[in-house]
């Protein structure tokens, strides 16, 4: 098998399975999975857990960006804040609901994107998020945007949130993507778009099999990976 360490920058809408097909993809390449989404959560836990986020005062941004200098965030692939796995704790409706006017503060963006640099420049990775391909990137030798339909979408999350012991209701689920997906698309500062050069994946009728063999062909025919099977 003969495996160039090129970066793969996946962007799309929330909840379409990015993170999910991003680490399939990687353990299939011996790649590592940066999941940009779980950066932002992280600084929003870490907010929300310090007090610069709260229901009833919104974000202190200015606090938050005051402590972004000694925030210990890494990926390890899993995580961490300090010495702690908060792999689990990111996922929460309470992170869920403040993690887009969080990724909107531009001095946040540009804390998570040199961790992102400093962990992808080598290669060899692959990268899921909203600005990825467009922004943090555009260098990226393959770009692909993940859309699918949103109530497909909700009940996905819906499923992985009883899964993981979360408690919500659809409705819940799908008015916060809903959501999401509006704030990310409007905000001003790196808004979620498809990259001109990005390959679109639509996957509400895939499985993640599916999804495997799209990509392993599309690597094959336009990159010249070589797989023992395709
Ligand atoms: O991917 P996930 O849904 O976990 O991302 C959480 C939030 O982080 C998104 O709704 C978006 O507001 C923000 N985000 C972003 N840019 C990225 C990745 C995520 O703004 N590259």
């Amino acid at each position: 098998m003969d495996i160039p360490k090129i970066i793969i920058a996946i962007d799309g809408y929330s909840s379409t399975g990015k993170s999910t097909f991003a680490q399939r993809v990687a353990e299939e390449l011996g790649y590592i999975h940066l999941d940009s989404g779980a950066l932002y959560r992280a600084v929003s836990l870490y907010g929300l857990r310090n007090g610069m986020i709260s229901a009833e005062k919104g974000i202190d941004a200015p606090a938050l960006v005051a402590a972004l200098p000694t925030l210990d965030i890494t990926l390890r692939p899993k995580v961490f804040i300090g010495e702690e796995d908060v792999s689990s704790a990111i996922r929460s409706m309470e992170v869920s609901s403040v993690v887009s006017p969080v990724s909107a503060i531009a001095e946040v963006r540009e804390y998570v994107d040199s961790l992102l640099h400093r962990y992808g420049d080598r290669g060899g990775v692959v990268m899921d998020g909203r600005d990825i391909g467009s922004q943090v990137f555009p260098n990226a030798q393959l770009k692909i945007f993940m859309e699918a339909d949103a109530e497909v979408r909700a009940m996905r999350r819906y499923r992985e949130n009883i899964a993981n012991g979360i408690t919500s209701s659809f409705e819940d689920v799908l008015a916060n993507l809903l959501a999401r997906d509006a704030a990310d698309s409007s905000r001003k500062v790196s808004p979620l778009r498809r990259a001109e050069d990005a390959i679109l994946l639509d996957n509400t009728d895939m499985t993640m099999d599916d999804q495997m063999v799209w990509l392993k062909k599309l690597l094959s025919e336009k990159y010249g990976f070589e797989f023992e099977t395709v």
